[in-house]
Protein backbone atom coordinates (compact mmCIF):
# COMPACT_ATOMS: atom_id res chain seq x y z
CA UNK A 1 0.00 0.00 0.00
CA UNK A 2 1.48 3.51 -0.96
CA UNK A 3 1.15 5.72 2.79
CA UNK A 4 3.44 8.84 0.93
CA UNK A 5 0.47 11.20 1.91
CA UNK A 6 0.63 10.26 5.21
CA UNK A 7 4.50 10.63 5.04
CA UNK A 8 4.59 13.82 4.08
CA UNK A 9 2.22 14.80 6.52
CA UNK A 10 4.30 13.68 9.41
CA UNK A 11 7.15 15.14 8.16
CA UNK A 12 5.61 18.39 7.88
CA UNK A 13 3.17 17.61 10.83
CA UNK A 14 7.29 17.22 12.82
CA UNK A 15 7.55 21.00 12.61
CA UNK A 16 4.31 22.30 14.54
CA UNK A 17 3.97 19.17 16.87
CA UNK A 18 6.84 17.51 19.21
CA UNK A 19 7.22 14.40 17.60
CA UNK A 20 4.36 15.34 15.17
CA UNK A 21 1.61 14.18 17.40
CA UNK A 22 -0.32 15.07 20.05
CA UNK A 23 -0.06 11.80 21.89
CA UNK A 24 3.06 10.23 21.82
CA UNK A 25 1.89 6.52 21.16
CA UNK A 26 0.00 8.40 18.05
CA UNK A 27 3.71 8.32 16.73
CA UNK A 28 4.13 5.15 15.66
CA UNK A 29 7.40 4.45 17.71
CA UNK A 30 6.58 1.36 19.32
CA UNK A 31 6.04 -0.69 15.83
CA UNK A 32 8.98 1.56 13.97
CA UNK A 33 6.81 3.02 11.38
CA UNK A 34 5.03 6.38 10.09
CA UNK A 35 1.21 7.02 11.45
CA UNK A 36 -1.53 7.25 9.30
CA UNK A 37 -3.14 10.40 8.48
CA UNK A 38 -6.92 9.13 8.50
CA UNK A 39 -9.64 11.48 6.81
CA UNK A 40 -12.52 9.21 7.38
CA UNK A 41 -14.27 7.00 9.48
CA UNK A 42 -17.54 4.89 8.71
CA UNK A 43 -18.61 1.90 10.49
CA UNK A 44 -15.78 -0.08 11.60
CA UNK A 45 -13.70 1.36 8.54
CA UNK A 46 -11.34 3.88 8.27
CA UNK A 47 -9.69 5.84 4.84
CA UNK A 48 -6.51 7.29 5.33
CA UNK A 49 -5.50 10.42 3.07
CA UNK A 50 -3.51 8.23 0.79
CA UNK A 51 -7.07 6.70 0.19
CA UNK A 52 -6.08 3.24 1.76
CA UNK A 53 -9.20 1.47 3.47
CA UNK A 54 -8.64 -0.61 7.07
CA UNK A 55 -11.14 -2.53 9.09
CA UNK A 56 -10.16 -0.48 12.27
CA UNK A 57 -9.81 -2.35 15.54
CA UNK A 58 -8.30 0.85 17.73
CA UNK A 59 -11.41 2.48 17.74
CA UNK A 60 -10.23 5.57 18.86
CA UNK A 61 -8.74 3.96 21.57
CA UNK A 62 -11.87 2.92 23.00
CA UNK A 63 -14.49 5.27 22.86
CA UNK A 64 -16.46 4.47 19.69
CA UNK A 65 -18.34 1.28 20.67
CA UNK A 66 -20.80 2.11 18.53
CA UNK A 67 -17.90 2.44 15.49
CA UNK A 68 -17.49 5.61 13.23
CA UNK A 69 -19.87 7.95 11.98
CA UNK A 70 -23.26 6.18 13.77
CA UNK A 71 -25.91 8.00 12.52
CA UNK A 72 -27.73 8.89 15.54
CA UNK A 73 -24.72 10.06 17.50
CA UNK A 74 -23.96 12.09 13.97
CA UNK A 75 -27.19 13.52 13.96
CA UNK A 76 -27.28 14.40 17.52
CA UNK A 77 -24.18 16.29 17.40
CA UNK A 78 -25.34 18.14 14.31
CA UNK A 79 -28.53 19.06 15.97
CA UNK A 80 -26.97 20.43 18.78
CA UNK A 81 -24.17 22.57 17.55
CA UNK A 82 -26.52 24.36 15.46
CA UNK A 83 -27.55 26.02 18.91
CA UNK A 84 -24.12 26.97 19.84
CA UNK A 85 -21.17 24.79 21.13
CA UNK A 86 -21.00 25.89 24.90
CA UNK A 87 -22.50 28.40 27.11
CA UNK A 88 -20.86 27.65 30.62
CA UNK A 89 -24.02 27.15 32.31
CA UNK A 90 -26.06 24.16 33.10
CA UNK A 91 -28.18 22.27 29.84
CA UNK A 92 -31.27 20.68 30.31
CA UNK A 93 -29.29 17.70 28.15
CA UNK A 94 -27.15 17.25 30.97
CA UNK A 95 -29.99 16.45 33.11
CA UNK A 96 -31.04 13.90 30.86
CA UNK A 97 -27.77 11.88 30.27
CA UNK A 98 -27.40 12.39 34.20
CA UNK A 99 -30.66 10.37 34.90
CA UNK A 100 -30.15 7.79 32.18
CA UNK A 101 -26.94 6.96 33.57
CA UNK A 102 -27.89 6.96 37.12
CA UNK A 103 -30.94 5.31 36.35
CA UNK A 104 -28.96 2.61 35.24
CA UNK A 105 -26.24 2.02 36.98
CA UNK A 106 -26.70 0.87 41.07
CA UNK A 107 -22.86 1.44 41.87
CA UNK A 108 -23.21 5.34 41.87
CA UNK A 109 -25.76 7.61 42.94
CA UNK A 110 -24.22 11.00 41.61
CA UNK A 111 -21.63 12.03 39.17
CA UNK A 112 -19.30 15.11 37.82
CA UNK A 113 -18.67 15.81 34.01
CA UNK A 114 -15.00 16.97 32.99
CA UNK A 115 -13.18 16.70 30.00
CA UNK A 116 -10.76 14.19 29.57
CA UNK A 117 -10.39 10.46 31.56
CA UNK A 118 -6.97 12.51 32.97
CA UNK A 119 -8.97 14.64 34.45
CA UNK A 120 -11.77 12.26 35.70
CA UNK A 121 -9.26 10.49 37.76
CA UNK A 122 -7.10 13.44 39.64
CA UNK A 123 -10.56 14.79 40.80
CA UNK A 124 -11.08 11.30 42.03
CA UNK A 125 -7.97 11.18 44.32
CA UNK A 126 -8.23 14.51 45.12
CA UNK A 127 -12.17 13.58 46.76
CA UNK A 128 -10.53 10.45 48.40
CA UNK A 129 -7.97 12.63 49.99
CA UNK A 130 -10.22 15.16 50.74
CA UNK A 131 -12.65 13.08 51.96
CA UNK A 132 -10.87 10.58 54.56
CA UNK A 133 -8.44 13.18 55.05
CA UNK A 134 -5.49 11.00 54.19
CA UNK A 135 -2.43 11.62 52.11
CA UNK A 136 -1.10 8.58 50.17
CA UNK A 137 -2.25 6.22 47.15
CA UNK A 138 -1.95 3.26 46.44
CA UNK A 139 -1.91 1.87 42.49
CA UNK A 140 -0.72 -1.11 40.36
CA UNK A 141 1.93 -2.21 38.59
CA UNK A 142 0.64 -1.60 34.75
CA UNK A 143 -2.47 0.05 35.54
CA UNK A 144 -2.66 3.50 33.71
CA UNK A 145 -4.71 6.00 34.54
CA UNK A 146 -3.56 9.04 32.40
CA UNK A 147 -1.11 11.64 32.54
CA UNK A 148 -1.51 12.60 36.61
CA UNK A 149 1.66 13.77 37.91
CA UNK A 150 1.25 11.18 41.17
CA UNK A 151 -0.03 8.35 39.19
CA UNK A 152 2.71 8.06 36.39
CA UNK A 153 4.74 6.02 39.00
CA UNK A 154 6.60 2.85 39.07
CA UNK A 155 7.71 0.68 41.60
CA UNK A 156 10.71 1.46 43.11
CA UNK A 157 13.46 -1.61 43.93
CA UNK A 158 12.22 -3.90 46.70
CA UNK A 159 9.20 -5.24 47.75
CA UNK A 160 6.82 -2.99 48.13
CA UNK A 161 8.09 1.09 47.71
CA UNK A 162 7.35 4.64 47.38
CA UNK A 163 7.28 5.03 43.65
CA UNK A 164 9.86 6.54 41.67
CA UNK A 165 8.17 8.85 39.16
CA UNK A 166 7.80 7.31 34.83
CA UNK A 167 8.09 10.75 33.44
CA UNK A 168 10.45 14.09 33.67
CA UNK A 169 8.81 16.73 35.33
CA UNK A 170 7.50 14.97 38.50
CA UNK A 171 9.24 16.20 42.08
CA UNK A 172 9.81 13.24 44.04
CA UNK A 173 7.89 14.34 47.14
CA UNK A 174 4.79 13.91 44.95
CA UNK A 175 5.79 10.60 43.68
CA UNK A 176 6.13 9.43 47.06
CA UNK A 177 2.89 9.50 48.16
CA UNK A 178 1.99 6.66 45.64
CA UNK A 179 2.68 3.39 46.67
CA UNK A 180 3.51 0.73 43.83
CA UNK A 181 1.99 -2.50 44.26
CA UNK A 182 1.52 -5.45 41.60
CA UNK A 183 -1.24 -6.72 40.62
CA UNK A 184 -2.73 -10.32 41.45
CA UNK A 185 -0.25 -10.08 44.66
CA UNK A 186 -2.67 -9.89 47.77
CA UNK A 187 -0.12 -10.21 50.37
CA UNK A 188 2.20 -7.91 49.43
CA UNK A 189 -0.90 -5.05 48.94
CA UNK A 190 -1.98 -6.56 53.11
CA UNK A 191 1.21 -6.22 53.65
CA UNK A 192 2.04 -2.48 52.57
CA UNK A 193 -1.98 -1.45 54.26
CA UNK A 194 -0.79 -2.80 57.43
CA UNK A 195 2.50 -0.95 57.74
CA UNK A 196 0.84 2.46 56.47
CA UNK A 197 -1.94 4.58 58.10
CA UNK A 198 -2.14 7.50 56.13
CA UNK A 199 -3.64 6.00 52.61
CA UNK A 200 -6.65 7.19 51.40
CA UNK A 201 -7.11 5.32 48.42
CA UNK A 202 -6.29 1.96 45.98
CA UNK A 203 -6.69 2.68 42.66
CA UNK A 204 -7.20 0.25 40.09
CA UNK A 205 -7.97 -0.67 36.31
CA UNK A 206 -10.56 -3.34 37.61
CA UNK A 207 -10.26 -4.76 33.91
CA UNK A 208 -6.18 -3.34 32.84
CA UNK A 209 -6.52 -2.89 29.96
CA UNK A 210 -3.65 -0.53 29.01
CA UNK A 211 -0.27 -2.66 29.68
CA UNK A 212 -1.72 -5.55 27.78
CA UNK A 213 -5.04 -7.16 29.13
CA UNK A 214 -4.24 -8.10 32.53
CA UNK A 215 -7.40 -10.57 33.94
CA UNK A 216 -7.70 -10.25 37.34
CA UNK A 217 -9.40 -13.25 39.11
CA UNK A 218 -12.74 -12.44 40.74
CA UNK A 219 -11.69 -13.15 44.50
CA UNK A 220 -8.90 -10.66 43.75
CA UNK A 221 -11.52 -7.72 42.92
CA UNK A 222 -13.15 -8.73 45.98
CA UNK A 223 -10.71 -9.02 48.09
CA UNK A 224 -9.59 -5.86 47.13
CA UNK A 225 -13.08 -4.58 48.76
CA UNK A 226 -12.19 -6.41 52.08
CA UNK A 227 -8.87 -4.82 52.84
CA UNK A 228 -10.17 -1.24 51.77
CA UNK A 229 -13.12 -1.81 54.67
CA UNK A 230 -10.53 -3.40 57.14
CA UNK A 231 -8.73 -0.26 56.84
CA UNK A 232 -10.31 2.87 56.15
CA UNK A 233 -9.69 3.10 52.66
CA UNK A 234 -11.64 4.11 49.65
CA UNK A 235 -11.54 2.06 46.29
CA UNK A 236 -11.25 4.03 43.24
CA UNK A 237 -12.27 1.77 40.20
CA UNK A 238 -10.59 3.36 36.60
CA UNK A 239 -13.02 2.72 34.41
CA UNK A 240 -12.19 4.94 31.43
CA UNK A 241 -11.75 1.62 29.20
CA UNK A 242 -14.37 -0.59 30.78
CA UNK A 243 -17.15 1.79 31.73
CA UNK A 244 -19.96 0.90 29.19
CA UNK A 245 -17.93 -1.45 27.62
CA UNK A 246 -17.91 -4.88 29.52
CA UNK A 247 -21.87 -3.97 30.03
CA UNK A 248 -23.73 -0.61 31.19
CA UNK A 249 -22.30 -1.11 34.70
CA UNK A 250 -18.91 -1.65 33.55
CA UNK A 251 -16.67 -3.57 35.98
CA UNK A 252 -18.58 -3.07 39.19
CA UNK A 253 -21.44 -5.89 37.56
CA UNK A 254 -18.85 -7.51 35.84
CA UNK A 255 -17.47 -8.75 39.15
CA UNK A 256 -20.30 -7.32 41.30
CA UNK A 257 -17.78 -5.56 43.46
CA UNK A 258 -19.23 -1.72 44.62
CA UNK A 259 -16.25 0.57 44.79
CA UNK A 260 -16.48 3.99 46.59
CA UNK A 261 -15.57 6.21 43.23
CA UNK A 262 -15.55 5.00 39.64
CA UNK A 263 -13.85 7.33 37.06
CA UNK A 264 -14.88 7.17 33.45
CA UNK A 265 -13.96 8.63 29.68
CA UNK A 266 -13.77 7.53 26.28
CA UNK A 267 -17.03 5.86 25.64
CA UNK A 268 -19.48 8.20 27.92
CA UNK A 269 -18.58 11.33 25.97
CA UNK A 270 -19.44 9.12 22.23
CA UNK A 271 -16.24 9.91 20.92
CA UNK A 272 -15.97 13.46 22.09
CA UNK A 273 -13.35 14.49 24.59
CA UNK A 274 -14.77 13.54 28.11
CA UNK A 275 -14.23 12.36 31.30
CA UNK A 276 -16.62 11.73 34.73
CA UNK A 277 -16.64 10.28 38.09
CA UNK A 278 -19.18 9.32 40.39
CA UNK A 279 -19.93 7.81 43.86
CA UNK A 280 -21.79 7.70 46.55
CA UNK A 281 -24.24 10.87 47.28
CA UNK A 282 -22.58 10.92 50.47
CA UNK A 283 -19.19 11.40 48.88
CA UNK A 284 -19.97 13.18 46.44
CA UNK A 285 -21.31 16.08 48.17
CA UNK A 286 -17.59 16.95 49.30
CA UNK A 287 -17.25 18.23 45.78
CA UNK A 288 -17.43 21.63 45.57
CA UNK A 289 -20.10 23.72 45.56
CA UNK A 290 -21.32 21.31 47.89
CA UNK A 291 -18.68 20.39 50.03
CA UNK A 292 -14.81 21.48 50.63
CA UNK A 293 -13.22 19.60 47.13
CA UNK A 294 -12.18 22.16 44.80
CA UNK A 295 -13.01 20.65 41.43
CA UNK A 296 -14.15 23.08 38.30
CA UNK A 297 -14.28 23.38 34.44
CA UNK A 298 -14.71 25.99 31.49
CA UNK A 299 -16.03 23.38 29.10
CA UNK A 300 -17.40 20.27 31.15
CA UNK A 301 -20.54 19.02 30.89
CA UNK A 302 -20.48 21.21 27.14
CA UNK A 303 -23.95 20.04 25.24
CA UNK A 304 -21.99 18.79 22.26
CA UNK A 305 -20.38 16.52 24.16
CA UNK A 306 -23.22 15.05 25.85
CA UNK A 307 -25.74 15.11 23.28
CA UNK A 308 -23.07 12.52 20.89
CA UNK A 309 -22.91 10.65 25.08
CA UNK A 310 -26.39 10.65 25.16
CA UNK A 311 -27.18 9.16 21.60
CA UNK A 312 -23.95 6.44 22.64
CA UNK A 313 -25.86 5.48 25.43
CA UNK A 314 -28.88 5.47 24.66
CA UNK A 315 -28.30 2.39 21.75
CA UNK A 316 -26.56 0.47 24.61
CA UNK A 317 -29.37 0.00 26.61
CA UNK A 318 -31.04 -1.59 23.73
CA UNK A 319 -31.50 -4.98 25.40
CA UNK A 320 -29.55 -7.76 23.29
CA UNK A 321 -26.63 -4.96 22.66
CA UNK A 322 -23.88 -5.98 24.87
CA UNK A 323 -24.96 -9.91 24.40
CA UNK A 324 -24.55 -9.36 20.35
CA UNK A 325 -21.55 -7.96 20.82
CA UNK A 326 -19.94 -10.56 23.07
CA UNK A 327 -20.86 -12.51 20.40
CA UNK A 328 -19.57 -11.58 17.88
CA UNK A 329 -16.21 -10.92 19.56
CA UNK A 330 -15.98 -14.66 20.82
CA UNK A 331 -16.67 -15.66 17.24
CA UNK A 332 -13.90 -13.11 15.88
CA UNK A 333 -11.42 -14.58 18.60
CA UNK A 334 -12.14 -17.82 18.60
CA UNK A 335 -11.58 -17.80 14.42
CA UNK A 336 -8.10 -16.51 15.55
CA UNK A 337 -7.19 -19.04 18.65
CA UNK A 338 -8.50 -21.72 16.36
CA UNK A 339 -5.55 -21.38 14.37
CA UNK A 340 -3.55 -20.36 16.89
CA UNK A 341 -3.73 -23.59 18.26
CA UNK A 342 -3.81 -25.70 15.57
CA UNK A 343 -0.60 -24.57 14.17
CA UNK A 344 0.62 -24.19 18.02
CA UNK A 345 2.13 -21.06 17.86
CA UNK A 346 3.11 -19.78 20.84
CA UNK A 347 0.85 -17.11 21.10
CA UNK A 348 -3.00 -16.06 22.70
CA UNK A 349 -6.06 -14.03 21.89
CA UNK A 350 -7.03 -12.66 25.62
CA UNK A 351 -10.37 -11.08 25.41
CA UNK A 352 -13.64 -9.94 27.76
CA UNK A 353 -16.46 -8.69 26.71
CA UNK A 354 -15.44 -6.28 23.33
CA UNK A 355 -11.83 -5.91 24.51
CA UNK A 356 -9.16 -8.51 22.90
CA UNK A 357 -5.18 -8.43 23.48
CA UNK A 358 -2.99 -10.57 21.35
CA UNK A 359 -0.22 -11.60 23.51
CA UNK A 360 2.90 -13.88 22.53
CA UNK A 361 3.16 -16.12 25.24
CA UNK A 362 0.78 -19.47 26.35
CA UNK A 363 0.81 -18.53 30.06
CA UNK A 364 -2.36 -16.58 31.71
CA UNK A 365 -0.62 -13.08 32.08
CA UNK A 366 -2.31 -11.32 35.48
CA UNK A 367 0.90 -8.57 35.85
CA UNK A 368 2.81 -6.88 33.81
CA UNK A 369 6.08 -8.37 34.55
CA UNK A 370 4.74 -11.30 32.97
CA UNK A 371 5.09 -9.60 29.56
CA UNK A 372 8.17 -10.37 27.91
CA UNK A 373 9.26 -7.35 26.46
CA UNK A 374 11.36 -9.44 23.10
CA UNK A 375 8.19 -10.74 22.52
CA UNK A 376 6.98 -7.79 21.34
CA UNK A 377 9.01 -7.78 18.01
CA UNK A 378 6.48 -9.95 16.94
CA UNK A 379 3.66 -7.89 17.12
CA UNK A 380 5.92 -4.91 15.42
CA UNK A 381 6.20 -7.62 12.19
CA UNK A 382 2.61 -8.37 12.84
CA UNK A 383 1.37 -4.66 12.84
CA UNK A 384 2.91 -3.58 9.94
CA UNK A 385 1.19 -6.44 8.07
CA UNK A 386 -1.88 -6.26 9.03
CA UNK A 387 -1.72 -2.64 7.58
CA UNK A 388 -0.42 -3.49 4.65
CA UNK A 389 -2.94 -5.59 4.15
CA UNK A 390 -5.79 -3.66 5.29
CA UNK A 391 -6.38 -4.14 9.24
CA UNK A 392 -5.50 -1.61 11.29
CA UNK A 393 -4.76 -2.15 15.02
CA UNK A 394 -3.05 0.63 17.80
CA UNK A 395 0.13 0.66 17.11
CA UNK A 396 1.82 -1.38 20.31
CA UNK A 397 1.70 -4.35 21.64
CA UNK A 398 1.14 -3.50 24.85
CA UNK A 399 -2.26 -1.98 23.49
CA UNK A 400 -5.76 -3.52 23.12
CA UNK A 401 -8.13 -3.83 20.63
CA UNK A 402 -11.70 -3.16 20.16
CA UNK A 403 -14.52 -4.70 18.89
CA UNK A 404 -17.64 -2.15 17.75
CA UNK A 405 -20.89 -3.08 17.01
CA UNK A 406 -20.34 -1.68 13.72
CA UNK A 407 -18.59 -4.82 13.29
CA UNK A 408 -20.56 -7.06 10.66
CA UNK A 409 -19.32 -11.07 10.67
CA UNK A 410 -18.35 -10.53 7.46
CA UNK A 411 -16.00 -7.82 8.33
CA UNK A 412 -14.60 -9.84 11.02
CA UNK A 413 -14.42 -12.85 8.81
CA UNK A 414 -12.33 -11.13 6.38
CA UNK A 415 -9.91 -9.72 9.27
CA UNK A 416 -9.65 -12.71 11.02
CA UNK A 417 -8.36 -14.71 7.93
CA UNK A 418 -6.13 -11.38 7.21
CA UNK A 419 -4.29 -11.85 10.69
CA UNK A 420 -4.53 -15.50 10.53
CA UNK A 421 -2.14 -15.37 7.37
CA UNK A 422 -0.13 -12.58 8.83
CA UNK A 423 0.25 -14.93 11.86
CA UNK A 424 1.70 -17.76 9.83
CA UNK A 425 4.30 -15.67 8.43
CA UNK A 426 5.75 -14.22 11.49
CA UNK A 427 6.80 -17.84 13.03
C1 LIG B 1 -7.62 6.39 28.53
C2 LIG B 1 -7.51 6.19 30.01
C3 LIG B 1 -7.28 7.24 30.90
C4 LIG B 1 -6.99 8.63 30.42
O1 LIG B 1 -8.05 9.21 29.72
P1 LIG B 1 -7.74 10.48 28.76
O2 LIG B 1 -9.08 10.87 28.25
O3 LIG B 1 -6.80 9.97 27.72
O4 LIG B 1 -7.11 11.51 29.64
C5 LIG B 1 -7.31 6.98 32.24
N1 LIG B 1 -7.53 5.75 32.71
C6 LIG B 1 -7.74 4.70 31.90
C7 LIG B 1 -8.01 3.35 32.49
C8 LIG B 1 -7.72 4.88 30.52
O5 LIG B 1 -7.89 3.83 29.72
Amino acid sequence: MLRSQSDALFEEAKNFFPGGVNSPVRAFKSVHGSPLFITKGNGCRITDVDNNEYIDFCCSWGPLILGHNNEQVRNAIVDTVQHGTTFGTPTAIGNAIGKLILDNNKYIEKLRFVSSGTEAVMSAIRLARGYTKKNKIIKFEGCYHGHVDSLLVKAGSGLATFGESTSAGIPQSFASETLVVKLNDIQTLQQVMETHDDIAAIIIEPIPANNGLLLQDADYISGLRQLCDTHGVLLIFDEVISGFRVGFEGAAAHYQVKPDIITYGKIIGGGMPVGAYGGSAEIMSCIAPDGPVYQAGTLSANPVTLAAGLATLTQLLEPSFYSDLLNKTKYFTSLITTHIERSSYPMQIVTVGSIFWLAFSKERIKSSDQIDAASMDYFKKLHGLLLESGVYLGPSGYEVGFVSAAHQKSDLEQAAHIINSSIDTLF
